[in-house]
């Protein structure tokens, strides 16, 4: 600009434009100059507007990065910080925890999360996910920070001033929240959590360490209730080592052929007469001693061994049974995880196929509660089953919710009456009444009945007038070793037995 001006006055003092204009003029050249002129306003025009796209693209492109480092560290359904936006957080935290500035990390875990997924479809789910977002943003304190950290996990971080009542006050307030129902296609969905909470403490600087304190707490929770709570203590975390030591032993004592199946009698009523057996999965572990079905069943379970471990006992009572009389059954127990395995069918006649024991002589034992996650994959499944030739007996029954809906829409061919109801039968009262008019159901709807848990004479005249079909107990023998049921089978001790079996 100031050589432009400078150019200007020496132009104008002397007198330089009158001369260029008159010898322009003379010489016809404004045409010539006009163009110049032009090309320079295009020029100049070019310019800008190549300058304003630079800067528009510059813009464009600082908005995309700060939009790709913002999912880098949100969770793109709910908004809230993700995982790696939460460690960091956790880990600037633990840097400046000291006595006066310490905290909690909350681990909340959602319970029936999956039935709401599988029932109502993804939608329904991350309408759940985003509702829980939102109530936990809504009830964080100041500091605090709410975070997404797995499907249905989600974690928060709130500053702690030694008051723990408060801090109590909060995770009841957000139990409270996640159990509030979620509006759904003109109804609604409801979900839980259980919470797992552990304080940072001043020297501690691992932020995972601090994660799985939590995530150690919140397990605690699921496996004494859902629906809850814990504070971690160091105690749990040697509980749960012995747990993943209890895993991973069973798996080895899985692959090894080490869990086996044991057979108890079953007679039918009013005879005695041997009918089957029920194999039962054993498991004498050279660390742990014999460990309870209960206990490793449910491990198995948990971990998703239980079909390994189903499909091993299975295949291995067929090829034991085959050798029995023709006139014995064979029962075996299926889990509930095992009736959501679309396989399930095609793994059973590939075992019955391979040891040549027919399907007509095999029983599927389930537990009442295995219908109850979802009733839809569990009837698929047990019609497969039934369209095999195997029969299905409903396991338990009355120990769990004796929905009579299952007996309706599930064409059973047995119930087995839990052993609860049956102690001490013959001497009348309420658990004899409900023993009763169970029979009395089974009877109804054309299906036989089995009783669990007989152990005296006594309990089995009585079962017997009541028209009960068939009876299984340590009155006729716990369960043994193939050997010992060859041995069963040839002596037809069955009528016989004499109660103390059940200590084998
Ligand atoms: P269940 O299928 O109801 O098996 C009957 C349980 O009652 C067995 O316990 C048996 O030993 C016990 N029992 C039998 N007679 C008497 C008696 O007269 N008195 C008393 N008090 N108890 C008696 P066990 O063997 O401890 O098995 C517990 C549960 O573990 C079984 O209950 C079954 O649900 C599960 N289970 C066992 N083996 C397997 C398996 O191979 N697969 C699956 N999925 N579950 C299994
Ligand atoms: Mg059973
Ligand atoms: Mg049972």
């Amino acid at each position: 600009m100031v050589v432009g001006a400078c150019v200007w006055f020496i132009g104008v003092g002397q007198g330089v434009f009158d001369r260029v204009g008159r010898y322009i003029i003379q010489h016809e050249l404004l045409n010539l100059v006009m163009l110049t002129a032009c090309l320079g306003v295009g020029a100049v025009v070019a310019t800008i507007r190549k300058s304003i796209l630079l800067r528009r693209a510059i813009a464009a492109r600082m908005a995309a990065e700060a939009l790709a480092e913002k999912s880098a560290r949100h969770d793109a359904l709910t908004g809230l910080p993700n995982r790696r936006l939460f460690g960091e957080t956790l880990e600037s935290a633990l840097s400046r925890c000291s006595a006066h500035e310490t905290f909690a990390v909350l681990l909340i875990d959602l319970d029936r999360f999956k039935p709401v997924n599988d029932l109502h479809g993804h939608a329904a789910g991350n309408a759940v996910l985003c509702a829980v977002a939102d109530r936990l943003r809504g009830l964080m304190p100041r500091g605090g920070v709410a975070a997404r950290v797995g499907g249905d996990e989600f974690v928060v971080l709130v500053p702690f001033f030694q008051d723990r009542d408060a801090l109590v006050t909060l995770v009841q307030r957000i139990n409270a929240a996640v159990r509030e129902p979620v509006p759904w296609n003109h109804g609604q969905v409801e979900v839980d959590s259980t919470i797992g909470v552990a304080f940072a403490t001043p020297g501690d600087h691992d932020p995972d360490a601090l994660l799985h304190a939590a995530d150690v707490a919140m397990y605690q929770g699921k496996r004494e209730g859902r629906g809850t709570f814990r504070f971690f203590h160091s105690e749990m975390d040697v509980a749960l080592r012995a747990r993943a030591r209890l895993e991973s032993d069973l798996r080895a004592a899985i692959n090894r052929g080490e869990v086996r199946p044991f057979y108890q009698p079953i007679v039918s009523l009013p005879e005695r007469d041997l009918v089957g057996f029920e194999a039962l999965a054993r498991w004498d572990s050279p660390e742990h001693g014999s460990v309870p079905p209960d206990v490793f069943i449910s491990v198995a379970e948990e971990t998703g061994m239980i079909c390994d471990l189903t499909c091993r006992i299975l295949r291995e009572a067929c090829s034991d049974a085959r050798g029995w009389p023709p006139n014995l059954q064979l029962s075996v127990n299926i889990s509930a995880t095992q009736l959501r395995d679309p396989r399930l069918a095609a793994a059973l006649l590939a075992i019955l196929t391979e040891t040549g024991f027919p399907s007509g002589r095999l029983e599927v034992e389930i537990a009442e509660t295995a219908l109850l996650s979802d009733l839809e994959a569990a009837r698929a499944a047990l019609t497969s089953l039934q369209n095999l030739g195997v029969k299905i007996a409903l396991d338990d029954f009355g120990a769990g919710y004796s929905n009579l809906r299952h007996l309706r829409e599930q064409r059973f061919n047995k119930i087995k009456i839990d052993k609860s109801y049956l102690a001490n039968v013959e001497q009348g009262g309420e658990r004899a009444k409900l023993a009763d008019a169970m029979m009395q159901i089974g009877a109804s709807l054309s299906l036989q009945t089995t009783a669990e848990g007989i152990e005296s004479d006594a309990n089995l005249d009585w079962l017997s007038n009541q028209g009960c079909d068939f009876a299984q107990g340590y009155l006729f023998g716990s369960a043994m070793s193939k050997d010992e049921a060859d041995k069963f089978i040839q002596s037809g001790k069955a009528a016989s037995s004499p109660p103390e079996a059940h200590a084998a």
